[in-house]
């Protein structure tokens, strides 16, 4: 669905920011709207989607994973082979051809673990644009390899250190310098957050996503899935998957966010599970705060699922029913992480584990009439160092 004439679904979303950003959001907003409806512009994106980013990525049967577990197939749609591995580049992408045909020249983005940072950086190097990257100082120091890269293909990455020097204050700083420099600057947001109209933009930009699971699928088995599920982080790859498929009644979708240590205590990323209605970033949706509305530190073994809010959209979808929210523990994550890479063959990100862990949990009230689609959202590389020096002698049994 397209969100109202002001930015909402149902009552979430919205456009929550500072006055001198209205001008700037009005702006966008306009030159998305023209861009949506020149199919010249959806050429040239599709053409950078196939020729650089090598979509459409492959609908692959796994084979091994449920074996004795369940007789549903399991389909993964393999984002984890895109250039830069994993679904972000689809977005960047497009954001990076609207600042263009905006003729804007700088483009700066919030980033936490790195990967945002990366595909944009990327597009901004193929593009011919300047590039400037914020990111919490700790994060910075924690993802030193994701750093480096970002040099390397030309951006100048910014230790913000407000805060906890994370992704939540690297994404208020990223709103600062764009409030500073509107005029010649696009802020690329990673995800299906922030103000109107970026989450039904970034969703757009995404869909790509369920619009080629929808047609493999249906190519392959004559008919659509019975489930579809992703992580939800910010809950682009989720949202990009689900616009697929959310005007097929008969498609079950499952969000699932990280519990972190679980779903009770305070160490957890699941924002629509245990968190509560308010405004981060300029939009409407849930998050996770305290009794004064001060936002949460949260936990998750994935760095790409450790946000403390979400989407609007998907707490539309959550308060319409239409899609269902789970939340997977690091334990059950890491699991399905070395599950995956010894009966299949793919190390996943481990937020990409978090959809493959619930996928194990449902396909056990599944059989063979099903079809379990999972998001596998990126690709493992990113975590080995992390899951190495936590499990020095991880080897097959
Ligand atoms: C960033 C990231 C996520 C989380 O972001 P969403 O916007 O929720 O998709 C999930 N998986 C991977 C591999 C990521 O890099």
């Amino acid at each position: 669905m397209r969100p109202d004439s002001r930015g909402y679904f149902g009552e979430f979303g919205g456009r929550f920011v500072p006055e001198v950003l209205v001008g700037a959001l009005e702006e966008l907003e306009l030159a998305m709207n023209e861009a949506f409806a020149d199919p010249a512009f959806w050429e040239e994106y599709e053409a950078i989607l196939r020729d650089f980013v090598g979509r459409p990525s492959p609908l692959y049967a796994a084979q091994r994973y449920l074996a004795g577990i369940s007789a549903a197939p399991l389909l993964l749609k393999r984002e984890d082979l895109n250039h830069t591995g994993a679904h972000k580049i689809n977005n960047t992408v497009g954001q990076g051809l609207l600042a263009q045909r905006m003729g804007k020249r700088r483009i700066i983005a919030e980033t936490g673990a790195g990967q945002h940072g990366v595909a944009t950086a990327t597009v901004g190097a193929k593009l011919g644009m300047t590039v400037d990257v914020f990111m919490g100082a700790s994060d910075v120091e924690r993802q030193a390899l994701n750093v480096y890269i970002m040099n390397l293909l030309g951006a100048r990455v910014h230790p913000v250190t407000g805060g906890t020097q994370t992704l939540k204050d690297a994404t208020n700083e990223a709103f600062r310098q764009w409030a500073a420099h509107v005029e010649d600057t696009f802020y690329v947001i990673g995800s299906v957050v922030g103000a109107h109209p970026y989450p039904y933009m970034v969703r757009e930009f995404q869909k790509v996503i369920g619009v080629e699971a929808r047609s493999q699928c249906l190519a392959r088995y004559g008919r659509l899935p019975s489930d579809v599920i992703a992580c939800v982080g910010g809950g682009s790859n989720a949202m990009g998957i689900f616009a697929g498929f959310v005007d097929d009644p008969g498609v079950r979708l499952w969000g699932v966010e990280a519990a972190g240590e679980g779903l009770e205590g305070a160490h957890t990323a699941a924002s629509l599970g245990a968190g509560s209605v308010g405004v981060l970033h300029g939009s409407r949706s849930y998050l996770l705060q305290d009794a004064d509305g001060q936002v949460s530190e949260t936990h998750s073994i994935s760095a790409g699922l450790d946000y403390p809010g979400v989407g609007p959209e998907h707490a539309y979808l959550k308060q319409t029913g239409r899609a269902t929210y789970v939340a997977v523990t690091d334990a059950q994550a890491l699991e399905a992480f070395f599950a995956l890479a010894a009966l299949e063959g793919i190390v996943p990100a481990l937020e990409s584990a978090h959809a493959i862990a619930f996928a194990r949990e449902l396909a056990l009230e599944r059989d063979s009439d099903d079809l379990i689609v999972v998001n596998l959202s990126g690709r493992g590389d990113k975590d080995i160092d992390q899951v190495r020096s936590a499990y020095p002698s991880r080897s097959a049994e």
